[in-house]
């Protein structure tokens, strides 16, 4: 048995630690449409809501992020778009989330690391928004998220594999706390052991909504409603040596 304290946590940040879609996805998803609107545009006028709304379908669908589909077909620079879209003001405002995370992570024994598709500027201001900045080792934010010059950000298993390599971790000493089925799906594809958040998922994608409330996927090993019910479930993390 791996001892607790020698677990590694990936803990995603939206709609995991704090409801994103409260107020944060609605802006994002607008900012993100009219930046895209004015991409798919002649020039002159932006594009229409339904040009926009299949480019976005598409991309996500073809490559699990509308991001990489714009970079690949429209050249767009990651780093501009992030920007653009994750320009939310004021963000405290627009922050809904449970109190008492800090000391759920204080008292989760092991290596906490912050793993997020969002760009690190925003989340290092959400973290510290939930009090959170001293409570991480790490903090691997998109822009860190390459394998072979390309971006492949969750639920890339290369990016998951490319980790555990470098960190010279073995998967199964690993664990993903996160409300996305997909990226979770992936983790255990690599042999890490799975933490479903689900009590934001409700805002989530249609695999998750239809999972809610039919029991567990087999590729997840803990299903809470809250983060803070883990330290209750830790003991269903059994680890072979
Ligand atoms: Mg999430």
């Amino acid at each position: 048995m791996t001892p607790l304290k020698n677990i590694t946590w990936l803990i995603d940040l939206d709609n995991t630690l704090h409801n994103a879609s409260y107020a944060i996805f609605p802006a994002l998803h607008s900012n993100m449409n009219a930046y895209m609107a004015q991409l798919l545009g002649d020039g002159e006028k932006p594009a229409d809501n339904a040009t926009v709304d299949a480019a976005r379908t598409l991309y996500w669908e073809k490559y699990g992020a509308t991001l990489l589909g714009l970079i690949k077909h429209h050249n767009v620079k990651p780093a501009e778009f992030l920007d653009l879209t994750h320009q939310l003001d004021p963000l405290p405002g627009m922050m809904r989330f449970e109190p008492g995370l800090a000391n759920l992570l204080r008292r989760l024994p092991g290596r906490k690391i912050l793993f997020t598709n969002a760009p690190r500027k925003y989340s290092q201001q959400v973290v510290r928004q939930l009090g959170l900045h001293r409570h991480f080792d790490q903090h691997i934010s998109i822009e860190s998220m390459h394998v072979h010059g390309q971006l492949r950000p969750k639920p890339s298993r290369w990016l998951l594999k490319k980790w555990l390599a470098r960190k010279r971790l073995m998967a199964s000493q690993c664990v993903l706390i996160e409300d996305s089925l997909q990226n979770l799906k992936s983790a255990k594809q690599c042999g890490m052991k799975t933490v479903w958040v689900t009590q934001y998922a409700k805002y989530a994608t249609k695999n998750s909504k239809s999972s809610l409330g039919s029991g567990r996927p087999i590729f997840i090993d803990i299903k809470i409603h809250s983060v803070k019910q883990l330290p209750s479930q830790l003991f269903r993390l059994t680890y072979p040596i």
